[in-house]
């Protein structure tokens, strides 16, 4: 037999084989140099953190104790934005952890969702002392980390918790109160900017709660819409 006869029975045998277990379609292209290969947000955000490695961008890396970077499904279809690490979130390296972390986690479950199925980040990455907001040049070093992640995520909806997230995602001075419970977007992707955890903990009304939830259950359609 020629070599391209016992080419073509060993073909023919293992196409067989493949049969008997099950399989009914092959794929046998060559991956083109030039075509994409296909996206790991996960590897994406891994890249991304040794990016920022030992940071020491700005002046927030003096007092840190831990980069709070993210924490998340990486192919989450739904991301929060708070605005810095507080002081439980710098002990502990991740974000929403103390008392407002607490109250996020409610949120979350509010709308039949758990902390693991979405992505939580805040806008700088370290902790501004005194839990101050972020001053606008650690805003500026920090929050293209913060684009890039949502860059590489890929979310349906962003909810921005409070005023320095919703001013930096939509690149508005406009206040909360303006801002909270109407649609931006974020390079395309729409941004429901409502009341921060911790402030909702401290004016804990009637009205405040359901402003939340109302904003909450509307990123919550929008995202099944268009899942
Ligand atoms: N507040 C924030 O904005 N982010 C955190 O991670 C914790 C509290």
């Amino acid at each position: 037999m020629s070599d391209a006869a016992d080419v073509r029975k060993a073909l023919a045998s293992w196409v067989g084989y493949l049969g008997e277990i099950g399989v009914r379609e092959l794929d046998l292209r060559e991956r083109s140099p030039f075509e994409p290969s296909p996206r790991d947000p996960g590897a994406l955000l891994a890249a991304l953190r040794d990016e920022i490695g030992d940071c020491q961008r700005c002046k927030l890396c003096q007092e840190r104790t831990n980069i709070v970077f993210g924490v998340g499904d990486p192919r989450a279809k739904l991301m929060f934005v708070g605005e810095g690490p507080g002081a439980d979130e710098d002990a502990h390296g991740e974000p929403f952890v103390g008392r407002a972390g607490q109250k996020l986690n409610e949120m979350i479950r509010a709308i039949g969702l758990e902390r693991k199925d979405v992505y939580i980040a805040n806008v700088v990455k370290c902790r501004p002392p005194g839990n101050r907001d972020p001053e606008p040049d650690e805003v500026a070093t920090c929050s293209p980390f913060l684009f890039r992640q949502i860059e590489a995520i890929q979310p349906k909806v962003v909810v921005a918790l409070g005023s320095p997230a919703s001013k930096t995602l939509l690149d508005t001075k406009v206040g909360i109160t303006t801002l909270r419970g109407r649609w931006g977007l974020f390079r395309g992707v729409p941004v429901m900017p409502t009341f921060h955890p911790a402030y909702l903990l401290r004016k804990y009304t009637a009205e405040n709660r359901l402003a939340v939830f109302n904003d909450l259950k509307a990123a919550r359609a929008r995202m099944d819409e268009a899942s």
